[in-house]
């Protein structure tokens, strides 16, 4: 290997970690809030971190298995591993559900 080959490599490695690393936060974020994820990859990876920053502050746009649910009070989506809604703040009996199964919470009391 010559000191061009050396040269471009280590570009490659440099440039893969640069928008690999953000690219694939992205990615993981729109994956969990059911957003599309070629485009939110895509943006993460070439204007970091403001893409990251919006898909955490924005409402997930549907339920994904295993990730959120819809909540039973107030019909936002909550992420499952919060325990609670995060729009209303009720306590959620989340489906003790196989993460490929999609089951919607029930509310706690019933009348
Ligand atoms: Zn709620």
């Amino acid at each position: 290997m010559d000191n061009d080959t050396i040269g471009v490599l280590f570009f490659s490695g440099c440039a893969l970690v640069f928008f690999g690393i953000p690219g694939f936060v992205g990615y993981r974020a729109a994956k969990e809030r059911g957003r599309n994820r070629i485009i939110w990859t895509i943006l993460s990876a070439f204007f970091p971190p403001v893409p990251i920053i919006i898909l955490y502050m924005i409402r997930p746009a549907k339920v994904v298995p295993g990730k959120s649910i819809r909540c039973p009070y107030c019909q936002e989506i909550a992420f499952t591993k919060v325990g609670c809604c995060e729009v209303c703040g009720k306590e959620l009996v989340l489906p003790k559900a196989h993460p490929l199964v999609s089951e919607e919470a029930k509310p706690i009391t019933q009348n």
